[in-house]
């Protein structure tokens, strides 16, 4: 395949996408990273090895890929790409993957493919939650219209946060089959969002609009001053909450789970709300109110923040971690599951 490939994160997610593209004989590919193996790494990082520790990824995963697939050529980019330096550093690429851990590279990553016109595969996880997207910001919706806070959101590396490893290899394995099958010109996720949540099966996918007042790519952003004045995905803590929810104005608690989460355990004052109505009609709220969206993890109510954020809602918030993080960090005593 003569097709060339940048992959931003030799992770989680990026040594096993490279993996499979230099097994399925992608005639170039890129490998961009910064960092050396940890040993905190090697449970979702199985192109490493022990032995592996404190030398960089790129070299090592240059090395690797061209030991599963002589013919093909490795271009190791070793360094942090920046706002300033990306473009130059993707140009030569026809598809850009994004299997970064942060929201400032995915955002410069954003815009260079919308001003040089590439195909950008969005891969993330998060413990037990990934999520996948293919945009082609110049003709169709980006990662703006979708997170209009995207560089601000919280910065939560990996090694913080904890990832499954399967779910990282479960991501990377659909990221690098959605970048195949757009060398082979098959029907992708193109304009399309998949959440999924490995700890429930359960996977959702929706179909993404290009947003006319998206930071990134509407009509009226300026190029030196995308996401400038994007919204942040706010977070409230379960300590923050526990103290908003004892003032004499607690917000509204909305839980997004499932019924029978909500009834087998919910945090006391809030209101178990269907996710797919309060996305779709606010369900019966107004967007001046005050609104704590909470779920399992995080990213059904992520995803409903930034649904509502789209209608004009000005005060809604995530919990962040959800139910897990509230019953570890504000009651205790909460049945688990
Ligand atoms: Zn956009």
């Amino acid at each position: 395949m003569s097709a060339k490939v940048a992959v931003i994160g030799a992770g989680g997610l990026g040594s096993l996408v490279l993996g499979y593209l230099a097994g399925a004989g992608v005639g170039e590919i890129g490998v961009f990273d910064s960092g050396a193996v940890e040993l905190s790494n090697l449970h979702r990082q199985l192109t490493y090895g022990t032995s592996d520790i404190g030398k960089l990824k790129t070299a090592l995963v240059r090395q690797r890929l061209l030991e599963i697939n002589g013919g093909i050529k490795v271009n190791a980019h070793e360094g942090l790409l920046t706002r300033e330096n990306i473009k130059a550093a993707i140009e030569r690429y026809d598809y850009i993957a994004d299997c970064t851990d942060n929201f400032i590279t995915r955002a410069a990553i954003n815009r260079a493919c919308l001003e040089l016109k590439k195909t950008y595969v969005h891969g993330a996880v998060y413990q037990f939650e990934g999520q996948l997207a293919v945009f082609e910001p110049h003709s169709g919706p980006c990662l703006g219209c979708l997170a209009p806070g995207a560089e601000n959101q919280e910065n939560q590396a990996c090694a913080e946060a904890g990832v499954m490893g399967p779910a990282a290899g479960a991501v990377a394995s659909m990221q690098a089959l959605e970048i195949l099958k757009l060398i082979l010109g098959l029907e992708t996720l193109k304009g399309k969002f998949a959440m999924l949540d490995f700890r429930l099966s359960d996977f959702n996918v929706i179909e993404l609009k290009k947003r006319p007042d998206c930071p990134a790519c509407g009509s009226k952003a300026q190029l030196e001053t995308r996401f400038a004045g994007a919204i942040s995905l706010a977070m409230i803590t379960p300590e923050e909450l526990k103290t908003r929810l004892d003032s004499g104005t607690p917000p509204r608690l909305l839980d997004l789970r499932y019924g029978w989460e909500h009834d087998l355990v919910h945090i006391p004052g809030d209101a178990w709300t269907d996710f797919e109505e309060l996305i779709k009609t606010g369900a019966g709220f107004g967007p001046e109110e005050e609104l704590v969206l909470y779920c399992k993890g995080q990213s059904k109510s992520a995803a409903a923040c930034r649904a509502l954020r789209k209608k004009g809602f000005r005060k809604v918030f995530v919990l962040k971690g959800g139910i897990d993080a509230w019953a570890e960090k504000a009651d205790k005593r909460m049945l688990r599951y």
